[in-house]
C-alpha cells in the first residue's frame, strides 16, 4: 500500500483506487450482516474474524455496527445490529454465497420463518456490476436500494460503489430515501392494458389509506397546451411527459408541510419519460433537420421537466413486463412485486416503504 495515503481510510481508498483501476473486473463485493439474537455484537465479531481469515476474501473495511429496527418480519423482534463489510473475493458469487450460509450455519443461524428472528444473516449485497437473477442468487440482492439498514452501512465502507440497475452510487441510491417528502409511483408497467391499469389504481387508492398518505393522480396531470402540440408521436409524448412534470413541480409547492408522509402517485413520470425515449423517431422527410431538431428540443424540456419535478423514492411496476423494464437501463429503484392479489401487493409495498426508513 502506498505510503502518502495515511490514516483512517486507507483502506477504504486504497479499493477504491483499485476499483478504478480494474473496473473491468468488478471483483469488489459488499457483505452485509444483521444479527438479532443472542450477543449480537459478538456474533458479527466473530464472523468479521472468519471472513478475514478466509484466503478467499480479502477484507477491505468493516463498517460500524448499527443498530436498527425489524422491518417486515413477524412482530415483536429484537432489534438488529446491522453491518457491511467491502470485501474482494476471489470466489464466484455463487461459491461465495455458499461460504456465507456455511458461515451462518456455524454461528448457529436456524432457517425457519420468513424474516425471523436469527442469530447472523450474510447477504450478498453487491458484487461489483454482476446482475443476475436465479432462483439460489439474486444479484445485486433485490431489496438493497429499499433498506436504510442496508444502505447506511454500505455507504459507510464504498459511497462510491455502483448499483448496476439504476447506474447510481449507493450514496445517491440513500440520497433518495432521505429526500422529503417521499414518494411512492404506482403504475401499470404498460399503461396501454386496461386490467393493468385497473389494478395499479386499486392499488394506487389502498395505498392511500394503509399509509395515510397524501394522493398524486394521473388524472390531474394530463392537460397539454394546445399551443403545444406536435404531429409527431414521438414529440407529442415528450410534450405529454413535460406537461405532467411540471404540474407536478408545482404541486411540489403545496406538499412542502407534508414532512414524513408519503406521496402516492399513480403515474411514473420515470416510466413516461423511459417510454418516450423507446420509440422510433418519425421517417426524416423532405424536411428532416426540422424534425431531428423538434425531437430534441421536445426531449430536452422533458427532461428538464423531469428533474425539476417530485422524483420518486422508488417506483412500483405492476404487470408483466415490471421485471423487464427493471433490468432495462430505469433510473430508479423498481420494486417488482410477488404477489397479485391488491391486499397483499399494498402490504409488501408498505413493507418497503417502512424500510426506507428504518
Ligand atoms: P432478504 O433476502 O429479504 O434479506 P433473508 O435474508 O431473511 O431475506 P434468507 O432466508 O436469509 O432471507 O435467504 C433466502 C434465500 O435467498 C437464500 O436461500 C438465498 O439462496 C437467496 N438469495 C438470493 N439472492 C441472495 C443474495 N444476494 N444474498 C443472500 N441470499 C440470497
Ligand atoms: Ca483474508
Ligand atoms: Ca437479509
Ligand atoms: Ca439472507
Amino acid at each position: 500500500m502506498s505510503s502518502e495515503s495515511p490514516g483512517a481510510y486507507q483502506s477504504t481508498r486504497g479499493a477504491k483506487h483499485r476499483i478504478e483501476a480494474e473496473m473491468s473486473e468488478g471483483s469488489l463485493a459488499i457483505i452485509g450482516m444483521g444479527s438479532n439474537q443472542g450477543d449480537r455484537e459478538a456474533t458479527l465479531d466473530e464472523a468479521v474474524a472468519i471472513i478475514k481469515a478466509e484466503p478467499h476474501f480479502h477484507l477491505w473495511t468493516v463498517s460500524k455496527y448499527y443498530e436498527t429496527v425489524p422491518v417486515g418480519g413477524p412482530p415483536d423482534q429484537a432489534p438488529f445490529l446491522n453491518a457491511a463489510l467491502l470485501t474482494e473475493p476471489t470466489l464466484d458469487p455463487l461459491t461465495l454465497l455458499e461460504r456465507l450460509h456455511a458461515i451462518e450455519a456455524k454461528l448457529g443461524r436456524v432457517r425457519d420463518e420468513r424474516w425471523g428472528a436469527r442469530t447472523l444473516d450474510l447477504d450478498l449485497l453487491l458484487y461489483g456490476q454482476e446482475v443476475r437473477r436465479t432462483p439460489r442468487l439474486t444479484l445485486p440482492h433485490p431489496r438493497l436500494p429499499f433498506r436504510r439498514f442496508a444502505l447506511v452501512p454500505t455507504v459507510e465502507v464504498a459511497p462510491w460503489m455502483l448499483d448496476p440497475l439504476t447506474g447510481r452510487t449507493v450514496n445517491e441510491l440513500l440520497g433518495d430515501l432521505d429526500r422529503r417528502p417521499s414518494q411512492v409511483a404506482v403504475s401499470a408497467a404498460d399503461p396501454d392494458d386496461p386490467a393493468e391499469v385497473a389494478l395499479a389504481s386499486e392499488v394506487h387508492d389502498r395505498l392511500v389509506r394503509a399509509l395515510d398518505a397524501d394522493p398524486l393522480r394521473r388524472a390531474d396531470d394530463q392537460r397539454v397546451p394546445s399551443s403545444d402540440h406536435p404531429a409527431d408521436p414521438r414529440d407529442r409524448a415528450f410534450a405529454v411527459v413535460q406537461a405532467a412534470a411540471t404540474r407536478i413541480a408545482g404541486w411540489r409547492w403545496g406538499a412542502r408541510g407534508l414532512g414524513d408522509r408519503w406521496v402516492v402517485a399513480d403515474y411514473s413520470l420515470d416510466l413516461a419519460l423511459h417510454r418516450a425515449l423507446a420509440m422510433p423517431p418519425a421517417a426524416a422527410g423532405p424536411e428532416g433537420w426540422k424534425a431531428v431538431w423538434h425531437h430534441f428540443t421536445y426531449e430536452r424540456a422533458a427532461r428538464a421537466a423531469v428533474e425539476r419535478a417530485l422524483p420518486a423514492t422508488f417506483v412500483v411496476l405492476i404487470g408483466r413486463e415490471a421485471a423487464a423494464i427493471r433490468d432495462g437501463g430505469f433510473p430508479r429503484p423498481v420494486l417488482v412485486l410477488e404477489s397479485a392479489a391488491p391486499a397483499k401487493i399494498v402490504e409488501e409495498i408498505v413493507v418497503a416503504c417502512h424500510a426506507t426508513r428504518a
